[in-house]
């Protein structure tokens, strides 16, 4: 498996923040456990953590009932703050409705904490078999603009106009860390992903901006594929990549696409990059009401999400010890859930990887 996890790579993440710890020793980190399986999970997260003996307190932050001004969002200004203080989190996955209704919870916290990059390893488990066994790609996706901006209105009736922004500063600023990531990790390459022949204004600046970049890093190879291709090469040869940056939406797909080369949802973690040090660590996946209060979901996702966490915060012998558990348990067999062919409930699961720990 990919080292990206393991301790001989412990600059995963931007450590330029300082944990606020506190007086027992404990390390105060924001949690929301979200919506839909996200309390499920969260809770599989904190028994794991328990048993594990970690020294984390939670403050966890739910999300509210009613609009708070502040945010524009059912997310508090209180529970933004606590991220701002903490600098550190986990966070479950938060439903948008489809179409209508408040501003995405999501869209809330990454522009309010200012999260610019979302950072998804995706790589192979060992024991688990999928149709390939050497995927170990890293999709760094821009989190604050493009298609998101939330700029959408009705021009006239029966026309829609949404509008993409892409600037200069937030695409040097994801490409800085997707090229600073790979120097860091020992990568060899990044790939942009863009649509700059159709989106020449901008997706022809992201490109730009990642080129100027490019030149800093002379011993990372650069290249540039158009997105359509890059599904292709993707479904058909994982291993033509190994660190790819791109504007939001493209990074929203492609990032769900890459999943689906190691067995699904459940199982990809992501860790959110703010300014000043913040990390948001969070499954990739939603949530998932189909499956919603059943203990049926996969907690994997928000485990090594959590795991990621832990290695920010230079605690790499628990992250270890709770990462080699969740895999043993996979790569065992006997305890899954069933978006893993398994028959397990998440306590069962859950319970499994305790008994690893
Ligand atoms: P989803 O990821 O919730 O579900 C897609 C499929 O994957 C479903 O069949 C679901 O059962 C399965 N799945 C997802 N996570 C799983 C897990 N841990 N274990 C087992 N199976 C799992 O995507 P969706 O249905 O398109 O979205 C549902 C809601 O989640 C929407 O409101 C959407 O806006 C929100 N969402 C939130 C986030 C986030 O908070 N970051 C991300 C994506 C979607």
């Amino acid at each position: 498996a990919s080292g990206i996890f393991s301790s001989a790579n412990p600059s995963f993440l931007d450590r330029s923040f300082s944990s606020a710890a506190s007086e027992s020793n404990l390390i105060r980190a924001t949690l929301f456990p979200g919506d839909g399986i996200g309390p499920e999970i969260a809770e599989s997260v904190k028994q794991v953590f328990r048993v594990a003996d970690v020294p984390i307190e939670w403050e966890e932050h739910f999300v509210g009932t009613e609009i708070d001004p502040r945010t524009q969002s059912f997310l508090t200004w209180e529970s933004l703050e606590s991220v701002r203080q903490n600098k550190v989190g986990l966070k479950g996955p938060m439903a948008t409705p489809i179409g209508k209704g408040h501003r995405s919870l999501n869209l809330t916290l990454r522009k309010e904490l200012n999260l610019y990059a979302n950072v998804r390893p995706c790589y192979s488990l060992p024991g688990y078999k999928t149709k390939y066994d050497d995927v170990d790609l890293i999709t760094i996706r821009e989190n604050t603009e493009g298609e998101y901006s939330g700029l959408e209105h009705q021009v006239v009736r029966g026309v829609v106009e949404s509008l993409k922004i892409i600037t200069r500063s937030a695409s040097l600023r994801v490409a800085e860390y997707a090229f600073h990531y790979a120097k860091a990790h020992g990568r060899q390459r990044v790939s942009a992903i863009h649509k700059a022949n159709i989106m020449q204004k901008t997706d022809g600046l992201f490109l730009k901006c990642c080129r100027e970049v490019a030149e800093k890093y002379p011993e990372i190879v650069y290249e540039e594929v158009v997105i359509d291709n890059c599904c292709m090469m993707l479904v058909k040869n994982p291993a033509l990549f190994d660190v790819l940056v791109m504007p939001n939406l493209y990074g929203d797909i492609i990032s769900d696409l890459c999943a689906g080369l190691i067995g699904g949802l459940g199982l990809t973690p992501s860790v959110n990059i703010g300014e000043g040090g913040i990390a948001l660590a969070e499954a990739v996946h939603g949530s998932a009401p189909d499956i919603a209060g059943k203990n049926l979901a996969n907690p994997t996702a928000l485990l090594l999400s959590a795991v990621s966490m832990l290695r920010h915060l230079d605690l790499h012998d628990k992250a270890d010890r709770i990462q080699d558990a969740v895999l043993k348990t996979i790569a065992e067999g006997k305890y899954r859930t069933g978006d893993l062919g398994g028959k397990s409930t998440t306590t069962e699961f859950t319970n499994a990887i305790c008994d690893h720990i």
